[in-house]
């Protein structure tokens, strides 16, 4: 057998990652002409390759990484689970004691009435969970035909077949024959990008209507749930207007449909509290969690439940479940992660020193020419580029060839930010410190100005 260590030359690794290693969400024919970078150690907020490059991720991995990578306590947590009970299911009348104590954590943690935990491996399992259980719930409740769920264009929820479903990524939908029926997808609220001339609060308002119109369309009785994401991450961190939030809980009063929030992102501190719906204001019945659960060290996921829906799914066998479900060694991970971001109080850090410090730095790379608006919410952000300030307009090169441009600048200036369309975004661990944003902050802008010189060269500052 082949023993593939970090000492092979780079190369060699790249061919042999080309020629078995399916990537997800890539180009695979493309890459492997390319070759992929092989991350091989990492510690704090940098990452290694196996060129010797110190990287600074300014995505925490894909947006989980929130206590910093290289933390031991929860490689000693995992070795000692796995020697005591390496995994036990949760089906047929049995728990264990990771998951039993990670549940009553999460439930502790999570505000109001979200007291009851479903356990998933994953962000998407615990959607494909929320699918069936809202639809369920209303079933038990004599309704069976509330089953539609309305979520959002540009959404994301996930890669399943029922998560990509609910998840609004036109690009998912053209693979594979998503979405699942009744699924019902309403506009985002995108001010920057499709507010046009209007006012953001009106905008704000005007798209959370869209809400009420689609209930009223479809019919009160066949409408199960919303689904949200507080700050939509994926889509390209897209800050909400003010007045979002509040029409969109009002709305799901009224008509008593089922609010759920995709806190895969958002929680556990993201935003400066330890879910977003706090920061925002929201009141879900439901809410996903997975990523930072476990600061990404094991794949957890779940589903938070509130005492009124969980009170009536307990009254059927609800057939369902993962044979991962509360996996003992990740549920031992993700409450050794929690314990440590309380002790360590990483929300405090967050809100008192991070996320102002780089609030500050990262607005101000909105005076760059090719910034259009920069926007942040906690630890999350994003900038526009834009070949036309005054008019917010796109670039005539296809969507995303200025940002995939900008992100090989930034990886060329040893940065990890993403780029979505000609969206640049970040979400860097929680625990950076106000020396590295500094660091972050250079390295981006340094990248943009070779991006503009870039653009410049090639004659692409050309508006769509
Ligand atoms: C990443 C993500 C998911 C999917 O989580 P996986 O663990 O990748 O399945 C779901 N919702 C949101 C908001 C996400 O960002």
């Amino acid at each position: 057998m082949t023993v593939i260590t970090n000492h092979m030359p780079t190369a060699e690794l790249q061919a042999l990652d080309a020629a078995h290693h399916m990537h997800p969400f890539t180009a695979n024919g493309e890459l492997s002409q390319k070759g992929a970078r092989i991350i091989t150690r990492a510690d704090g907020v940098h990452l290694t390759d196996s060129e010797g490059n110190r990287i600074l991720d300014a995505m925490a991995g894909l947006w989980c990484v929130n206590i910093g990578y290289g933390r031991d306590e929860l490689a000693e947590v995992a070795a000692r689970q796995m020697r005591e009970l390496p995994y036990y299911n949760t089906f047929f009348q049995t728990t264990h004691v990771p998951a039993i104590a990670l549940a009553a954590k999460i439930a502790e943690l999570a505000p109001g009435d979200l007291n009851n935990v479903f356990f998933a491996g994953s962000g998407s399992e615990a959607n494909d969970t929320n699918i069936r259980m809202v639809r369920h719930y209303w079933a038990l409740k004599g309704k069976p035909t509330k089953s539609v769920i309305i979520s959002r264009k540009n959404a994301y929820h996930g890669s399943s077949v029922g998560s990509g479903s609910l998840g609004g990524m036109s690009g998912m939908h053209a693979q594979g024959g998503l979405p699942i029926p009744d699924i019902h997808h309403i506009n985002q609220p995108h001010w920057w990008a499709e507010g046009g001339d209007m006012p953001e609060e009106e905008f704000g308002l005007q798209r959370a209507r869209e809400l009420e119109e689609a209930i009223l369309e479809l019919g009160e009785d066949r409408v199960a749930a919303f689904i949200a994401e507080p700050v939509q991450g994926a889509g390209g961190v897209i800050v909400p207007p003010d007045s979002y939030w509040p029409e969109i809980q009002r709305i799901c009063d009224k008509y008593e449909i089922l609010l759920i929030a995709d806190e895969v992102i958002c929680g556990f501190g993201r935003t400066g509290n330890w879910f977003g719906s706090e920061t925002l204001n929201i009141r879900p019945d439901i809410m996903t969690i997975a990523k930072g659960l476990s600061s990404g060290y094991a794949p957890i996921g779940g589903s938070i439940v509130s005492d009124e829906v969980a009170s009536v799914i307990a009254g059927d066998e609800f057939n369902h479940g993962y044979t991962y479900s509360g996996h003992p060694v990740a549920a031992a991970v993700a409450l050794e992660n929690l314990r440590i971001m309380e002790e360590e109080n990483i929300l405090g850090h967050v809100r008192d020193v991070a996320a102002p410090y780089l609030k500050e730095k990262w607005e101000a790379l909105a005076d760059h020419p090719l910034v259009g608006e920069a926007r942040i919410a906690g630890m999350m952000g994003s900038i526009a580029l834009t070949p036309n300030k005054e008019t917010r307009a796109g670039f005539a090169a296809e969507a995303g060839t200025v940002g995939y441009i900008c992100r090989e600048r930034c990886f060329a200036n040893n940065l990890v930010m993403r780029h979505v369309g000609d969206r640049m975004i970040i979400s860097p661990p929680l625990v950076i410190t106000p020396a590295e944003i500094d660091v972050l902050i250079e390295r981006a802008s340094k990248s943009l100005d070779e991006c503009y010189a870039e653009l410049k060269a090639q004659d692409l500052l050309h508006s769509a």
